[in-house]
């Protein structure tokens, strides 16, 4: 079986990779799902023993099973993924006589200074989503927590927590706390941020396209020049004694196709030895911003050591993955970084606009989560579109539009992935700064370091990771400390 499923992940990878990259039009998951149709059989599932501890031989398992459950929702949702996509593609948004396609619209409303107008765009955007795309969601939705009953005779949150090894209400607890310390300082700073980039706007009529407006950030646009975007993380990587191709196994595509995603991602056609990271430098404080995220994880799969098995290399907690993005795109945080790598003489407001939009992501995903478990405990229905606008409310402050009620949930809970991540992202640079002084970016030891620990691939999960490197309990803790000194 594991050489079928280290197949059939090469050749979904591959197959999405050449469709995002803009080399084929089509990805065509459909038929390679078909082709391994026996590995997404209850029977697999079920014929893999349940870990019973805490070994490695359990923690293999654990893997094993997460993944074949998420390959049965995959298998079972396959159709109505194409359909989506295929939908999201065709959709074609008309404003004042103009067409615009769908998948354009969030950055045309970024871009978008003139409030009027954008609400408009907005408008116009969500009624598409409501007519073309929520219904094929819901459907999705429901056929989850088919399989979840199916294979574990539970609800869809249960069936999540289960196969994680993740204690939701724990996480829950934490993420609740978060949002009562982080209520005042967000505030705080979206008056400040809010009255310099919606000039005009009362505050509390905020939309999410307008919060969307302030965290594009136009202002720092000039800050952070494309054509050296490359060149000066590559120096910088360099300088940690690491490459930026990992010795060939990173394959860095920066070539301009018309059909290439403007996004830059990372696809792991084989782990280690075949990582793709895709990018059209295009400069601005997210661009670098997503490049250091999606380089964090090139690096990580593409230094696995190959000798770990197919479960450490490929499956288990994606909040690892996760982490060592969000230790390099938190370099963003960094001022010695903005100064030394990105040429920033004073990096002081851009910080401080950086922290607010990482507490602003922060307070957003921690409502997400709760809302994501009442979603899967309750089921879809009209009750969850007000409180979906409720907790996102509570949150950012923004009202968002009730139609993304099921659009605005990703599938097997990624959402806690995200949170953990954030977790380790910010222990991980406690623990940079203390052995390789605050400029470990630049230093030769760190490097060989984080190599080390990137050999595991995803055999611990972030917890396992930081108790490695002598961290009791991992929490928000040092995280919050970083993003509070730059505020
Ligand atoms: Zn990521």
């Amino acid at each position: 079986m594991r050489a079928e499923i280290e197949t059939f992940l090469e050749s979904l990878e591959r197959a999405e990779w050449l469709a995002l990259s803009g080399r084929v039009a089509s990805a065509g998951v459909e038929a390679i799902y078909d082709r391994h149709e026996t590995l997404f059989e209850p029977d697999a599932f079920h014929a893999v023993e349940p870990p019973a501890g805490r070994s490695r031989d359990d923690l293999r398992r654990a893997h094993l099973l997460q993944f074949l459950a998420e390959g049965i929702e995959g298998h079972r949702t396959r159709d109505l993924r194409d359909a989506y996509l295929a939908a999201e593609a065709a959709a074609v948004v008309e404003v004042d006589g103009e067409a615009i396609p769908y998948r354009r619209m969030p950055v045309r409303i970024r871009q978008e200074s003139d409030r009027r107008v954008r609400v408009t765009l907005d408008k116009a955007r969500v009624a598409t989503l409501a007519a073309k795309l929520n219904p094929i969601s819901i459907d999705m939705t429901l056929r989850r927590h088919e399989v979840a009953a199916e294979l574990l005779d539970t609800d869809y949150d249960d069936y999540c927590e289960r196969l994680s090894g993740v204690d939701f209400d724990a996480l829950e607890a934490t993420t609740e706390a978060l949002l009562a310390e982080t209520a005042d300082p967000y505030d705080d700073l979206l008056s400040h941020f809010g009255r310099r980039a919606l000039p005009g706007l009362d505050l509390r009529e905020m939309w999410t396209h307008d919060l969307a407006r302030l965290f594009h950030g136009e202002e720092y646009a000039r800050l952070f020049p494309g054509d050296r975007m490359v060149s000066g993380i590559g120096a910088m990587v360099a300088a940690m004694g690491l490459d930026l191709t990992a010795g060939g196994r990173i394959e860095l595509d920066i070539e301009e196709r018309p059909a290439k995603t403007p996004r830059a991602f990372c696809a792991t056609v084989r782990v280690p030895d075949e990582v793709k990271l895709v990018l059209q430098p295009y400069g601005g404080h997210d661009d670098w911003s997503t490049f250091l995220h999606e380089l964090g994880h090139a690096l990580h799969f593409a230094n696995v050591d190959p000798e770990q098995p197919l479960e450490f290399r490929r499956m288990g907690d994606n909040g690892v993955t996760e982490g060592w993005a969000m230790t390099f795109d938190h370099l963003m945080l960094v001022p010695s970084f903005l100064r030394r790598v990105v040429g920033i003489s004073d990096p002081g407001e851009y910080l401080r606009f950086a922290a607010f939009r990482e507490m602003a992501a922060l307070r957003r995903y921690a409502a997400k989560f709760a809302y994501e478990r009442s979603l899967h405990r309750q089921g879809p229905g009209p009750a969850r579109v007000g409180e979906y606008v409720a907790r996102i409310h509570a949150a950012t402050r923004a009202r968002a539009p009730e139609a993304l009620w099921i659009e605005d949930v990703d599938p097997h809970f990624y959402c806690i992935r995200y949170l953990r991540a954030w977790m380790f992202a910010g222990t991980m640079h406690a623990v940079l700064r203390d052995r390789f002084d605050e400029d470990w970016f630049l230093n030769p030891k760190s490097g060989p370091f984080l190599r080390a620990l990137w050999a595991q691939g995803q055999e611990g999960r972030v917890e396992d990771l930081a108790h490695g490197l002598g961290v009791v309990k991992l929490g928000f803790g040092p995280l919050m400390e970083m993003i509070g000194e730059r505020i």
